[in-house]
């Protein structure tokens, strides 16, 4: 066992550690609102998030994903709207609350000269039930820097010990902020096989990210905010199939194949031919419909290649088209 499957074999409640997940809703926001005082950083936003669910909050900088994650949190309190964790209202519950999130701190949050130790046994002594802060050290990579101090830490040790807080009160739900910036890609690529087996222990874990390769790997579904608004929300492939682009396919055809069919297929949208190669565009199940009509007409093609759109392309498309468009919808994925 690896010292990071060590630690997830720790996270979370033993309670319901081996219990299938639940798909109650443990989080719910409401048509937040939050205003610093003329920025409007929050306009209207709505989701919940389902118990032992990865959920991504994406969006370009300045969108207002932070002050969404810290109203969840009870970092700060809505200027209007609601957000409910465990049936827990930040405004009037927030001890209560505290017990059941753990929060990724921004850098900045910690004093330069407090040392690893001191910071993680600090934290620990918010909490009733934490965790081992050597042994979580240890799972992290950092227990050679335990009596370093914060100023002394490398990026990735940074990030790293700011995992390591949100971790320690052994929390439900784990709200992380640009996880991986300044890791890496080792060290992300770890990171990330580590939040999949704390949510596998049961944690719920809300991702603000602006790596859509981190989303589309990690999280189960995502919300796409732009100008304080929720614009998208959904799975991230149902997400990049429906608003990533065209999907092109191309292929050697074994035989004659009869373009009118092919162009006729739902969701095609150009048929050429290339040489020996024959390209189609379209949307949607692309692949499955052309190669069922190929068969259809005796035709057996080689050398497939399929190209669709990703996150990424859904997530530029989306918001070019949000900051051209006057009247604003969710889109559902
Ligand atoms: P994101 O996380 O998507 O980058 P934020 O929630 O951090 O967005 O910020 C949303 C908007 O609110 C931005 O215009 C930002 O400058 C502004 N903002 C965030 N925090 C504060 C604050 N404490 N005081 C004033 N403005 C703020």
């Amino acid at each position: 066992m690896t010292n990071i499957e060590n630690l997830a074999g720790k996270v979370g409640n033993p309670d319901t550690a081996d219990r299938p997940t639940s798909r109650k809703s443990v989080v719910t926001v409401n048509n937040l609102r939050k205003v610093y005082g003329a920025t409007v950083a929050v306009e209207d936003v709505s989701f919940s998030v389902a118990e032992g669910e990865i959920f991504g909050i994406i969006g370009p900088n300045g969108a207002g994903k932070t002050t969404t994650v810290e109203c969840i949190s009870g970092l700060r309190l809505p200027d209007a709207g609601s957000t409910i964790v465990y049936g827990l209202n930040p405004r009037t519950d927030r001890e209560e609350l505290r017990k059941f999130v753990g929060v990724q701190l921004q850098e900045s949050s910690l004093p330069p000269r407090i040392r690893v130790w001191e910071a993680l046994n600090l934290f620990a002594s918010f909490y009733s039930n934490p965790l081992d802060p050597r042994e979580l050290l240890e799972s992290l990579g950092i227990a050679n820097k335990r009596n370093g101090a914060f100023k002394q830490l490398s990026g990735g040790q940074k990030q790293r010990l700011s995992i390591a807080l949100a971790l320690i009160g052994n929390p439900k739900i784990a709200i992380l902020d640009e996880l991986t910036t300044g890791l890496d890609p080792e060290a992300r690529r770890e990171t990330w096989g580590l939040i999949e087996r704390i949510r596998d222990r049961g944690v719920t874990v809300i991702l603000v990210t602006h790596y859509m390769d981190e989303a589309e790997r990690l999280c189960d579904r995502v919300a796409l905010i732009n100008h304080g608004r929720l614009i998208a929300l959904g799975t991230p492939a149902a997400m990049a199939a429906r608003e990533g682009g065209e999907v092109h396919m191309q292929f050697v055809p074994s035989g004659p194949v009869d373009d009118k069919v092919l162009a006729a297929l739902p969701g095609v949208t150009s048929v050429e031919h290339r040489g020996t190669r024959v390209v189609i565009a379209g949307s949607g199940d692309l692949t499955t419909l052309v190669l069922y009509a190929l068969l259809k007409m005796g035709v057996q093609a080689s050398d497939v290649q399929v190209k669709s759109g990703n996150l990424e392309d859904a997530f530029v498309r989306l918001t070019k088209t949000d900051d051209s468009t006057e009247k604003r919808g969710v889109s559902q994925q």
